[in-house]
């Protein structure tokens, strides 16, 4: 069977090439006569496997040594607690709300208020359309660090330039990191669940500036501290083995087709047309402020929402999967991460135009 177009927000699609090559290796890995998934995370072929993704990471997002890359569990939810416990330090900590994703980063860094962990201001609130205003933000002057989503990953709100505030600049870039170059140095944490364009769920990125290592919370668990996480190479305990070798090949499979910047082109050339056929029909409509339009999850809606389920089936019919929208917005979303093709948005794009010609 083909392999289908998958618009899926995550778990998501996967480069076919790096699933041929863990194909090719399950068994015999390397010529160590057991899968990658077999072996100790602290046999010399892992450590090996290990530092090449960090060596090739830091390559891709030109990460310099001022910073330590971490590759841990939990999800990136769980660094909705880590970073309060590790980075808190019993100051104010600022959260800007431009979706689900920021607003549950800030329910979730609120309760460590009750422990004294310090205090957690809210910036702005957006309505899920657009970003509020700068003028309108309520920053707290010192803050231990500001926290954003740069892509909200059910709203298709993106941001795509860092903000420009004092305080240390703490990003969710769970559903955009790799989609287009960003200057690293411009943030103290960076963190991002990789089922989206890193590579399988159960692994998440930390990237942190080591100068913040040392201010962890007695009330951290040592599993949650960033420095000792540093310090045992993301080993502190058995880590996600498998999904870090396959993040691993996903990074190796994008430094061979050119890198970050050539697969923003593709990501820039992917989400235009999409827009551009949402906006040249009454059919379907997207309300976010084109100025922040998400390059990786484009929602849209349909005229007559009675359609929807048609829609849906149809689409599956014609090999296009997973474009049912979140329930939070309704209608449909085409996340279009790093690994679905120019010819897959394509493809979608005749859909819809075939679907409004015949119900339209
Ligand atoms: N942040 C963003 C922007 C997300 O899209 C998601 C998952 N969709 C999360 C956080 C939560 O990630 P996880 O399921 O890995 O905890």
């Amino acid at each position: 069977m083909n392999r289908l177009a998958n618009f899926c927000a995550g778990p998501a699609s996967m480069p076919t090439a790096v699933l041929q090559k863990a194909q090719d290796e399950i068994l015999n890995w390397r010529g160590t006569g057991a899968s990658v998934m077999e072996i100790s995370h602290r046999s010399a072929d892992y450590t090996e496997l290990a530092t090449k993704a960090e060596r090739d990471l830091r390559k891709l997002m030109n990460i310099s040594d001022d910073y330590a890359v971490l590759f841990l569990q939990g999800g990136a939810a769980l660094q909705f607690s880590a970073i309060p416990l590790n980075l808190l330090n019993g100051g104010v900590a600022d959260y800007l709300i431009t979706g689900t994703w920021s607003q549950k980063a800030y329910k979730e860094a609120k309760r460590y208020e009750t422990l004294g962990l310090g205090k957690i201001n809210l910036v702005a609130q957006g309505d899920g359309t657009d970003v509020p205003n700068v003028d309108t933000w309520q920053l707290s002057g010192k803050a231990s660090y500001f926290h954003y989503c740069p892509n909200e990953t059910i709203h298709g709100v993106q941001i795509f330039d860092t903000p420009k505030v004092d305080s240390a600049i703490v990003a969710d870039l769970s559903s955009c990191i790799l989609s287009e170059p960003i200057n690293v140095d411009d943030f103290a944490l960076i963190y991002a669940g990789a089922q989206k364009n890193i590579g399988p769920a159960g692994l998440t990125l930390v990237i942190v500036r080591k100068d913040l290592l040392e201010q962890a919370s007695a009330w951290c668990p040592s599993i949650m501290n960033y420095k000792s996480q540093f310090e045992n190479d993301s080993m502190l305990n058995t880590p996600s083995t498998y999904a870090w070798y396959l993040s691993g090949l996903v990074f190796e499979w994008l430094l061979e087709n050119g890198g970050v910047e050539a697969i923003a082109k593709l990501n820039h050339a992917k989400a235009d047309m999409l827009y551009r056929a949402i906006d040249e029909s009454d059919f379907y409509s997207n309300k976010v402020n084109p100025k922040h339009r998400s390059i990786m999850n484009v929602p849209f809606q349909l005229a007559d929402t009675n359609l929807d389920k048609l829609f849906l089936e149809e689409s599956k019919k014609a090999g296009l999967l997973n474009l049912k929208g979140h329930r939070v917005v309704g209608g449909m979303r085409a996340s279009i991460y790093n690994a679905v093709t120019l010819e897959q948005v394509q493809s979608l794009v005749v859909f819809m135009k075939e679907f409004e010609q015949r119900y339209g």
